[in-house]
């Protein structure tokens, strides 16, 4: 047996991967990856694949980089970790400090968590206490959007309407209130996100205003829901929640933690509607896809409820393991150093334009092509049956997956979201690799569906 086969086998016999239905693996065994090099990753085989999804959002410099290894390096050889209740050390103090001139004004306080969900879960327990500690014991409901993501942990699951992640759980989840989301694509008011005034955000007036005695936070993706299909909506809906949350004393919890970090041609997304959230979820791209690390970011008014005297019992009593990880956050100041120095923001908007006019290009005449959105560096297609009616295709059909499978054949990782085909390469991608990319993207989709027929 080849050394691959070997492997593969062995892989097959210990792990359990993340997201799969394992059985699919006996026909698309996994693939053994030997060495990243900037948006590629290589096989074992010496196979290259590009890396048109960052490796799960999080990638922005290139695997490899030369930057970033030195400052893990450097670091390793310092301090890894140490407990970070009473102790802290130099590059946790300088991600914050660097942080601060970077977030929404008015955010001033990190906490630090180790993956995304657990931000997610430390951010709806502070909106929970803050308000349980200010004398409105009753808020304790959150509202969350259909389509929406937030992670796996059973609060995050809950404020997620994704049913593909969280159906079977329901019996579970917490209760939420669940409000419609904007949904540009086929809006119901006959609009168009570029020029609406949001006028899908009623159903969100409404239910805040029937049960905001009761809700504690409304938490959201600003600008684009990721997993629920890179839906991108008006930074007006972002304008008219802050006020919406504002007058009934709501607090607003923005999960930047796919779109932060310059994804959307701002460093957050919620910059595009000039907004600041009460709470903020960063994680994914702070590392530069290196280490996991999360932080919930907050204004000084929600601190200050809970800073008082020991015994008057008002601190908020949570910790993970590995917060405020040495490693990690010495890997996030190099992130926030590239991102100064190198002028990632404006390097990335002329790299967006590049990406846009490729993909409308080469995509816009697929007849299975419905729409080509596009916010800064995330692109989506939305594939339908047909263009008029929108129709969708049926879900167990997996036109996602079997277009994934053909591009993987040309070396290009796309994975689709059930019928969204999407972009969002690491920032280092320069306009021959996104023509290879978008070409080898055209060439599956128009392949599956000649197939098909
Ligand atoms: C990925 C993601 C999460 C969860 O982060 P994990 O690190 O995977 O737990 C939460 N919210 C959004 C918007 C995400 O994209």
């Amino acid at each position: 047996m080849n050394k691959v086969k070997e492997l593969q086998r062995k892989d097959l016999q210990y792990i359990w991967h993340p997201c799969s239905q394992m059985k699919d693996y006996e026909e698309l065994p996994p693939i053994i990856v030997k060495k990243g090099d900037g948006v590629f990753i290589e096989d074992i085989e010496g196979k290259r694949y590009l890396d048109a999804v960052s490796s799960w959002w999080v990638n922005l410099f290139g695997h490899s980089n030369q930057r970033i290894n030195d400052a893990l390096y450097k670091q390793a050889n310092q301090l890894e970790h140490v407990i970070f209740a009473n102790f802290s050390h130099e590059p946790a103090i300088e991600l914050c400090e660097r942080l601060m001139k970077l977030v929404p004004k008015g955010l001033g306080k990190v906490f630090f968590a180790d993956n995304g969900s657990s931000s997610i879960e430390v951010a709806l327990k502070i909106s929970f206490q803050y308000h349980y500690q200010t004398g409105k014991e009753k808020k304790k409901k959150f509202v969350a959007l259909t389509d929406a993501y937030h992670g796996e942990t059973i609060g995050a699951l809950s404020m997620g309407g994704c049913d593909r992640y969280s159906q079977i759980f329901k019996p579970l989840l917490l209760d939420v209130e669940r409000v419609d989301s904007p949904d540009c694509y086929r809006c119901k008011y006959g609009k168009c996100r570029d020029n609406c005034d949001a006028e899908c955000f009623e159903h969100m007036e409404e239910t805040v205003k029937e049960n905001h005695e009761e809700i504690s936070a409304v938490i959201i993706e600003p600008m684009v829901q990721g997993a629920g299909g890179i839906k991108i909506y008006s930074p007006k809906y972002l304008k008219k929640l802050r006020a919406l949350c504002d007058k009934y004393d709501i607090n607003l919890i923005a999960d930047e933690i796919a779109m932060g970090m310059g994804r959307t041609g701002k460093m957050f997304a919620c910059e595009h509607a000039g907004i600041t959230p009460d709470l903020m979820t960063v994680s994914k791209g702070i590392t530069a896809g290196y280490l996991p690390l999360a932080l919930t970011i907050m204004t000084d008014k929600i601190y200050d409820a809970f800073y008082d005297d020991y015994t008057a019992g008002r601190s908020f009593i949570h910790s993970h393991s590995y917060s405020g990880n040495a490693l990690a956050c010495s890997v996030a100041v190099e992130t926030l150093k590239i991102f100064e120095e190198d002028n990632v923001l404006q390097v990335n908007e002329e790299k967006a334009k590049v990406l846009r006019k490729i993909a409308e290009e080469k995509l816009l005449d697929i007849p299975q092509v419905g729409e080509y959105r596009q916010i800064g560096m995330v692109g989506a297609v939305e594939l339908v049956q047909d263009k008029e009616s929108k129709e969708r295709f049926l879900w167990d059909e997996r036109v996602g997956y079997q277009i994934y499978k053909i591009a993987l054949e040309k070396g290009v990782l796309i994975r689709p979201m059930g019928d969204v085909v999407y972009f969002m390469p690491p920032y280092v991608i320069n306009e021959e690799e996104i023509e290879f990319m978008i070409d080898v993207a055209r060439e599956s989709i128009l392949e599956y569906f000649e197939n098909r027929k």
